[in-house]
């Protein structure tokens, strides 16, 4: 619980907060801080709306403070940099993503894991250095240590490359640490949501097999034709599930609602992986014979470090990597967050900031 920060902050900014557990969003003042030495200030264009914004506007995993401004795939155009900054300059096209600070100083932050450092702090509903409160992305303007500035790669459009801030390196990461971006790797992706289909476009541009594992046997056209997907499972279909028993060399599993993760392990070579994006709220069931019978790992990850964010991004660039997005209207946002509840987007909304959110 911090000061609240339009006591502290000179800068005035606006933007869309829940007050409450109902998680209902509405034009809400506040302040930044003036722009340190370090820092970059940038006018938000874009902001991805992540399954995360859902759960902390209505306090899903016990940790939100109000008011709650969320928001963390926000990009923009820088307006000022501190005169300290090496990287950036007025003009440049940024973003900002789960994070905006970390010690610095622990073992986690000097190999450039600050997303693992104990004193992370997150891009809303945390407490900044000086006892502040953090605002998201669903606001004008933003201001954060460079450090913790992503570079947007020219050729990406920039609505489009906001999801790729949480939902990228949140599915890059994993691929690159357990060894799932080798190309002829067969990769299971569990969900095809806002992580899921950014998952398919990476497995499949290291060069990776790629099986969807998904309740929806709607979505397996368009998982084929438009994402590129190999094959399609239907998970609730035993004999599509039988027929792919002990054919993939490791999975993830972007789901964030409780799911039974059996059916899952039998999928599985000898030595496979099944890596968790998602983040239930209540505890999974985990039966242990079909863990140890073929040497298999159930293992996590979570988002990524700046650098490897920066080295996430400048791939999708390369490689072209776009996530597919509804780009919506900032007054559309709570009539899009009852929609994502009931996962009917096609798959990510991005709050179009720049031109619809009007100064409350
Ligand atoms: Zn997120
Ligand atoms: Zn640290």
């Amino acid at each position: 619980m911090g000061k609240a920060p339009e006591e502290e902050h000179p800068v005035k900014a606006f933007g869309w907060a829940a007050r409450d557990t109902s998680g209902v969003l509405s034009p809400f003042k506040f302040s930044r801080r003036v722009t340190g030495d370090e820092d970059v200030r940038f006018k938000i264009l874009y902001c991805g709306i992540c399954h995360s914004d859902l759960h902390s506007l209505k306090n899903e995993w016990g940790n939100s403070t109000y008011p709650l401004l969320p928001g963390h795939e926000v990009v923009g155009v820088v307006t000022e940099v501190g005169s300290k900054v090496q990287k950036y300059k007025v003009g440049d096209r940024v973003g900002v993503g789960c994070m905006v600070g970390a010690c610095h100083t622990c073992e986690n932050c000097e190999n450039n894991l600050e997303n693992y450092c104990p004193k992370m702090i997150l891009t809303y509903n945390s407490v900044n250095y000086d006892g502040t409160k953090t605002y998201g992305g669903y606001s004008d303007h933003m201001v954060a240590n460079e450090r913790y500035i992503v570079r947007i790669p020219d050729n990406l459009p920039l609505d489009a490359a906001a999801p790729l801030l949480c939902a990228g390196i949140t599915t890059y990461s994993p691929l690159r640490y357990y060894g799932l971006d080798k190309p002829g790797t067969k990769v299971g992706v569990v969900g095809l949501g806002g992580l899921g289909h950014v998952a398919v476009k990476f497995a499949k541009a290291f060069g990776a097999i790629v099986t969807i594992i998904s309740t929806s046997p709607s979505k397996k056209q368009e998982a084929i034709e438009v994402l590129g997907a190999d094959s399609f499972i239907v998970s609730t279909n035993p004999d599509e599930m039988q027929a792919a028993m002990g054919t993939l060399d490791g999975i993830i599993d972007t789901v964030s609602a409780v799911h039974a993760l059996v059916p899952l392990l039998f999928l599985l070579k000898s030595h496979g992986k099944i890596i968790m994006v998602g983040a239930p709220d209540k505890p999974l069931e985990l039966p242990v014979f079909p863990l140890i019978i073929g040497r298999k790992t159930i293992a996590g990850s979570c988002i990524g470090g700046m650098k490897e964010t920066q080295e996430m991004i400048d791939f999708a660039g390369k490689h072209n990597i776009s996530p597919l997005i509804e780009v919506i209207p900032m007054d559309y946002v709570n009539t899009a967050i009852e929609r994502l509840i009931k996962a009917d987007v096609k798959y990510r909304f991005v709050l179009d900031v720049g031109n619809t959110l009007k100064a409350a």
